[in-house]
């Protein structure tokens, strides 16, 4: 991708690596030619974050968060690209050329459309509460979350009325080829934490595959639910879906995939420890290991709610849902007393463990052998 040099580089000028981040509550000190700190994306007590000022880059020797300023600015607070330029633009009084390359204004114009269809044509909001409570959401009436149905006639009138809408729909998959495949789903707006649109999910009402259908945006960067996220909760439970969120009132985030993704542990950095609540079958199961290496490795405490197999956790709304246990009694539960299946135990935690700092592996190696 091309996007607009001249304006990126006087941006990035403008907006000084050290200041940026000291501003975003990063102690930074000098060391040499280069400035250290305590890594704000993972938990550590020895620094291992590193900025060069000269080069405007940074550089984290233990989880490997690196970039310039505008990437911290996106990790950091978990923004698009855009967002991070508009931020950086604000915050240094340099003004966004209009005529800027197309490549660059995507990101805008697209967010843009999202929350024109959102706006203009969610109706059917009766028939997205009746599934949602056909799905036992007794209170989808008082959902603070926006959600609804894309309605396809009056999606046609408005694109009669604005034509240039229609190439973008069709860009980000809206539309296709003139057809509106969002049509028979509830369709969850996805939201960046700042509460920029970047794409939307729809569940299916009729049982068409697939059964959750995305608009074209890069999933795995980010989580759907931080609006309706307790301000009160410290220990987040992560999800696969937006109906588990629902399911879990407020004290969980959905990874809109099946393991959760370097970016969006890089977006919990206010989280010491996280749970993680993905489906209770083969793939969950899976999801959830490569999720507690990712995790461990961004330095959170993990635990892990082990559901029935078969289940996810829109399905316990009524039921109770398992207390969480550490990830590691959880693997080992994963496995009966024999010695073969001891050996495969010890050996996936090996994996799990290896290239984490020494002590850290040490203490988790301790319960490791208790448990074996
Ligand atoms: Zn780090």
């Amino acid at each position: 991708m091309t996007y607009h040099f001249d304006f990126i580089t006087a941006l990035k000028e403008a907006n000084k690596i050290d200041e940026v981040i000291t501003e975003a509550g990063v102690k930074l000190r000098k060391a040499g030619s280069e400035m250290v700190a305590l890594c704000p994306f993972h938990n550590e007590t020895r620094p291992s974050f590193s900025v060069d000022v000269g080069r405007g880059v940074y550089y984290c020797h233990g989880c490997q968060a690196s970039g310039d300023v505008i990437t911290f600015i996106q990790e950091y607070h978990g923004y698009s690209f855009w967002e991070a330029v508009e931020h950086l633009a604000k915050r240094s009084g340099i003004e966004i050329p209009p005529n800027l390359d197309p490549n660059l204004r995507r990101g805008f114009v697209f967010a843009d459309g999202l929350s024109y269809v959102i706006r203009e044509c969610f109706t059917a909001r009766d028939r997205a509460v009746g599934y949602l409570i056909s799905r036992g959401f007794q209170n989808a009436h008082s959902l603070v979350i926006r959600y609804g149905i894309v309605d396809g006639k009056r999606l046609n009138g408005e694109l009669t009325r604005r034509p240039e809408l229609s190439w973008y729909l069709e860009e980000i998959g809206v539309r296709y080829k003139g057809h509106e495949p969002f049509a028979d789903r509830v369709v969850f707006p996805v939201y960046t934490r700042s509460n920029v649109v970047v794409g939307l999910a729809g569940r299916t009402l009729k049982n068409i595959e697939p059964k959750w259908l995305y608009t074209r945006f890069e999933k795995t960067r980010f989580f759907w639910g931080w609006q309706g996220l307790r301000p009160d909760i410290k220990t987040p439970i992560l999800v696969e879906g937006p109906l588990d969120v629902l399911a879990l009132d407020g004290r969980a985030l959905a990874i809109l995939g099946s393991y959760v993704s370097g970016a969006q542990a890089k977006q919990l950095h206010n989280y010491e420890e996280v749970i993680l609540a993905l489906d209770g079958d083969e793939a969950g199961r899976k999801g959830t290991l490569a999720s507690v290496k990712t995790l461990l490795r961004h330095g959170k405490f993990v635990r892990v709610i082990s559901l029935p197999s078969g289940k996810d956790p829109a399905d316990m709304v009524s039921g109770e849902i398992p207390e969480p246990q550490d990830w590691i009694v959880w693997l080992r539960g994963l496995y009966d007393d024999t010695l073969t299946s001891r050996v495969k135990f010890a050996n996936v935690v090996g994996g799990v463990l290896k290239g984490l700092p020494p002590l850290l592996q040490m203490a988790y190696e301790k319960t490791a052998k208790e448990i074996l």
